[in-house]
């Protein structure tokens, strides 16, 4: 085992860093209390050939390991939880999802341009009645010669505003149940398509969230993804990659609490002490490290199996909602550190509690990841091989996480 990372992955932690310190920090308080998306993050992300860092060079990307994808999104989140969710879906959920079960047509005109960072992806699979219970979405699409006509509405969809593509999950054939859910490019010029952000968000604010409604939309046969009736598994195979960048975003989060409570713990003083010298503070700090450690381990283990082209929906689920948990806890501590300051945006700890509630919810649920966890554990639950997997890391470079 080699868990040291490689100069590559190092050199890109540090061009992250920097532009996290630079270009997000300084503002994301103003972004959050606007409650907006600022688009041109993604614009600088994408000069900054972040938007597909884990995409193969021949299809526009940057051609680096799994791996490097966790550090783009534990860098990003050390800012802002929204940020990192734009990668996660833009690329985890969405361009991912083209590399594995795309065609060589809808890799070229879909995935190169998002690799690119010209074009922005999107991921929408939750209804209004359908959100841990996939096979209960209501969003149909019926075959009419050479194109699909499809009908009904998505909630909570990360970039609902934003992007210019989603992978969108509707029935064509209802009475097979999950078997019968199948995977569509949509564009947002198609007519008949619509978008409406969600206000009043707990966290996340300075990310864009809200509806997708399908008004008779035709959507091209050529833009099926996979096979009709292969949409459920499209649907979890992309959250294996869409999980992934969530738990390393997690990580992110940890490492920005234990920064403003380890700088706060040294300056704030109680009974002649700083208040990092009691003990029952310290704990606090304890079990932050301790998160941050189990964290990174689970996460960047799962990348490296992923570059092995190995499955991953188990590993990336324990990965998810242990380091989800952990931030949420984290967050929630740091505020506790910082006493009254930590409840007004003086400080950025009251921020990272609000956004660090909605990982342990999206993307699989603390409930969901802890039946599959217990699920894989009795032994009900075994992976079946998919027709198509995520491929391996073509790249050379020295072992390391890669
Ligand atoms: C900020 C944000 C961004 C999002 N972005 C996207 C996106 O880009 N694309 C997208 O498709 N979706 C997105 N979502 C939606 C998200 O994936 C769903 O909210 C999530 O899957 C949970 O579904 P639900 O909200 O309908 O809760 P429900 O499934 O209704 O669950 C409600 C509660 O019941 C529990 N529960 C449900 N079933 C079980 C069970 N079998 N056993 C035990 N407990 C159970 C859940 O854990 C939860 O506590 C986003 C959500 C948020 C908050």
């Amino acid at each position: 085992m080699n868990f040291d990372f490689t100069p590559e992955q190092e050199m890109l932690r540090e061009t992250v860093r920097k532009f996290v310190d630079r270009e997000i920090i300084p503002y994301i308080k103003e972004w959050d209390e606007r409650g907006q998306f600022d688009r041109n993050v993604l614009k600088r992300l994408a000069e900054l050939n972040l938007m597909g860092v884990c995409i193969p060079e021949k299809y526009g990307g940057m051609g680096m390991d799994y791996n490097s994808l966790a550090i783009v999104c534990e860098e990003l989140e050390r800012g802002d939880t929204a940020i990192r969710t734009a990668v996660s879906v833009h690329t985890g959920l969405n361009s991912l999802t083209l590399l594995q079960w795309g065609t060589e047509e809808q890799k070229q005109k879909y995935l190169v341009p998002q690799a690119r960072g010209e074009k922005i992806g999107a991921y929408a699979l939750t209804e209004p009645n359908a959100g841990s219970d996939v096979a209960a979405i209501q969003t149909t699409a019926v075959r009419k010669g050479d194109h699909y006509v499809l009908n009904g509405q998505k909630t909570w969809i990360s970039l609902c505003d934003i992007a210019d593509h989603f992978i969108v999950f509707a029935y064509t054939d209802k009475g097979k149940k999950h078997r019968g859910i199948s995977a569509f490019i949509v564009e947002r010029t198609f007519p008949g398509f619509s978008s409406r952000s969600i206000k009043g968000k707990l966290g996340i604010r300075a990310g864009n969230t809200g509806e997708l409604f399908f008004d008779n939309v035709k959507v091209p046969a050529e833009n099926l993804l996979g096979e009709e009736g292969e949409g459920f598994k499209i649907a979890m195979s992309a959250l294996d990659n869409g999980r992934f960048t969530v738990a390393a975003g997690a990580a992110g989060l940890i490492q920005a609490c234990l920064e403003a409570c380890v700088k706060y713990c040294r300056e704030r003083k109680t009974f002649g002490k700083e208040i990092g010298r009691h003990q029952l503070v310290q704990q606090m700090i304890a079990h932050m490290e301790a998160g941050l450690q189990i964290s990174r381990l689970l996460v960047y283990r799962a990348g490296y199996l992923k570059n092995l082209g190995r499955r991953t929906t188990r590993e990336v689920s324990l990965a998810k909602w242990i380091a989800c948990d952990f931030a949420n806890k984290a967050a929630d501590d740091a505020v506790q550190i910082h006493g009254a300051y930590g409840y007004a945006n003086e400080y950025p700890v009251e921020r990272y509690l609000r956004n660090s509630k909605a990982p342990v919810i999206y993307e699989g649920t603390r409930e969901i990841h802890t039946l599959l966890q217990a699920e894989y554990a009795l032994g009900y639950r075994k992976d079946k091989p998919l027709r198509k997997t995520l491929p391996p890391w073509e790249g050379t470079g020295s072992a390391g996480t890669s």
